[in-house]
């Protein structure tokens, strides 16, 4: 199973995609989760992603393309992968097929999650994490027990800097401007398959699992 998850911020791609690896068991790989990680470890590449994060632009593709490329040649992709967050551009979609052309390598589908705008805000609005363990909460349908704490280590919860109202739409411009064109990337490569996104969790995953197969 290879396939990469596109949608728009807060569409439900990342928690969709987790939930089918973990099913089919294959490597699920969120480009973001990469990129929050760098920056929360201070690592080179995280200084140079974390002001273009913060903005809710994109970091440059060479960046990106270079971090994807390492994992493929390490062999990570191997047996099988969703990618998530990734490709965001045109040369990055170019760039993963001259990829996988040189490994003998392709994709199976490209699985688009489709939410309008005012629900994405409305989502984003609502979402926190725990700084700890990551876990995921919205409101009002995936709150916590104790409003703002984490019900599994009692941390106080966060927003995602790159969560508040105006960078929430910078992020969905910029995914119109730069990400949207993939979608007729794919959809001529006759690889798209598009979900509602705006169904339950329950029904957009019953979905997936049928376009995918
Ligand atoms: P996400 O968690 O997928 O919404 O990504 C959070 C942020 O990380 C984005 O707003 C971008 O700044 C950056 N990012 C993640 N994936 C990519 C990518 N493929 N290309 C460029 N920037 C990315």
């Amino acid at each position: 199973m290879n396939l990469v998850f596109l949608g728009p911020p807060g569409s439900g791609k990342g928690t969709q995609a987790a939930r089918l690896s973990g099913k089919a068991g294959v490597l699920h790989l969120s480009t973001g989760d990469l990129l929050r990680e760098a920056v929360k470890n201070g690592t080179e590449l995280g200084q140079q992603a974390e002001g273009y994060m913060s903005r809710g632009e994109l970091v440059p593709d060479d960046l990106i393309v270079g971090l994807i490329e390492n994992k493929l040649t390490a062999g990570e992709l191997d047996k099988g992968f969703i990618l998530d967050g990734f490709p965001r551009t045109v040369p990055q979609a170019e760039a993963l097929k001259t990829m996988f052309t040189k490994n003998d390598m392709g994709l199976d589908h490209a699985v688009l999650i489709a939410v309008g705008d005012e629900e994405i805000v409305r989502r984003l609005s609502g979402r926190w994490f725990c700084p700890t363990c990551q876990r995921t909460y919205s409101y009002p349908a995936n709150q916590p027990k104790v409003e703002g704490i984490c019900d599994d280590d009692g941390t106080k919860l966060q927003r995602r800097k790159d969560d508040e109202e105006d960078v929430v739409r910078n992020r969905l411009d910029v995914y119109k401007k730069q990400t949207q064109p993939i979608e007729d990337f794919y959809r001529n490569e006759s690889l798209l398959v598009e979900i509602d996104g705006e169904d339950s969790p329950d029904n957009v995953f019953a979905a997936i699992e049928k376009a995918v197969g």
